[in-house]
C-alpha cells in the first residue's frame, strides 16, 4: 500500500512525525508532500499568483512553498511515481471539528485527495490548554492512530467523500473509545479579534479561535471530544442543500 502523508502545520512539524510512526504500522511505501511552512486556515485556497518550489528532503520526503492543497497537488502530479493507495493528513496539532473544517488546511489537503479520487483521511489531535506549541502532547493520536485507521483502510468510501478524525485532548489511557459522528455545529458566534500595535506603529489585527460551544445531545464530533471519544467523521464535497432546492427552482419560475 501506497501513503501519501501531508501536515498543514508544516514538514518539520512534530505532528507529522506521529503520523509517519502510524503509517509505518501499515506499509513502508512512505511518501511525504508538506508545506514548507505553517498554513493552518489555509482551508481549500490553491496557489495562483506565484510560483511555488519544491524541496526534497530526502527520497521520499518534499515540501512545497504553497498551501496543503499546493502540497498535495505536487505530491500527486510531481512528486509520486505513481498515485498513492491513501492519503493522509496531520496529525493536526489542534482540533478539526464542527464548522471550522472549511478553515481547516488539514482537512482541505484530504479534500484534495478525495477530489483525485483517493482515499483520504485527515486527523488531529485536539489540546486542552493554549501556548503549549511543538508541547502539544500526541499520545491519545500515537496510541489510538493504528487502531482508528484499520477499519477505514477497507471500508467503502463514496466518491467525493472522506474522512475526519479527532482525537480528544487526553492520555492515551483514559480516551474512551471510538465513536462515528455527525459534524457538528456552532451554537454562538465565536473567535476573538486581538487589536495591537506594531513596532513601527502601525495598527495590527489578529484572528484567534477560542472554544467552541456547542449544545451537546446532537451525536456531533464535538460531542464524542467533550466526552473523551475518537470522532470519526464521514464528510461529502457536495455541499448543495438538498432540502432548498425545489424552493428556490419555483421561486425562479
Ligand atoms: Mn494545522
Amino acid at each position: 500500500m501506497r501513503i501519501l502523508l501531508t501536515n498543514d502545520d508544516g514538514i518539520f512539524a512534530p505532528g507529522l512525525t506521529v503520523l509517519e510512526a502510524i503509517a509505518r504500522q501499515f506499509s513502508d511505501d512512505i511518501w511525504i508532500c508538506a508545506p514548507a511552512e505553517e498554513q493552518s486556515g489555509a482551508g481549500h485556497s490553491l496557489t495562483l499568483s506565484r510560483p511555488v518550489r519544491l524541496r526534497q528532503h530526502d527520497e521520499r520526503r518534499f515540501s512545497v512553498s504553497g498551501t496543503p492543497t499546493d502540497a498535495v497537488m505536487m505530491g500527486l502530479r510531481e512528486v509520486m511515481p505513481a498515485a498513492p493507495d491513501l492519503i493522509l493528513s496531520g496529525v493536526n496539532r489542534g482540533a478539526n471539528l464542527g464548522d471550522d473544517v472549511t478553515y481547516s488546511g488539514t482537512v482541505s489537503a484530504a479534500i484534495e485527495g478525495a477530489l483525485a479520487g483517493i482515499r483520504s483521511i485527515a486527523l488531529s489531535q485536539v489540546y486542552a490548554s493554549e501556548g503549549m506549541g511543538d508541547a502539544v502532547p500526541f499520545g491519545a493520536a500515537e496510541a489510538w492512530g493504528a487502531k482508528v485507521l484499520a477499519p477505514l483502510l477497507d471500508a467503502p468510501f463514496a466518491p467525493r467523500t472522506l474522512v475526519n478524525v479527532n482525537f480528544p485532548a487526553l492520555p492515551a489511557d483514559q480516551v474512551q473509545g471510538i465513536r462515528v459522528v455527525r459534524q457538528g455545529f456552532h451554537d454562538y458566534s465565536r473567535g476573538t479579534i486581538v487589536e495591537g500595535t506594531d513596532p513601527r506603529g502601525y495598527r495590527y489585527f489578529w484572528f484567534g479561535l477560542n472554544g467552541i460551544e456547542h449544545t451537546p445531545g446532537h451525536a456531533t464530533d464535538l460531542e464524542a471530544i467533550q466526552d473523551g471519544f475518537v470522532s470519526v467523521t464521514p464528510l461529502q464535497l457536495d455541499l448543495t442543500h438538498e432540502a432548498s432546492l425545489a424552493d428556490l427552482a419555483g421561486r425562479f419560475g
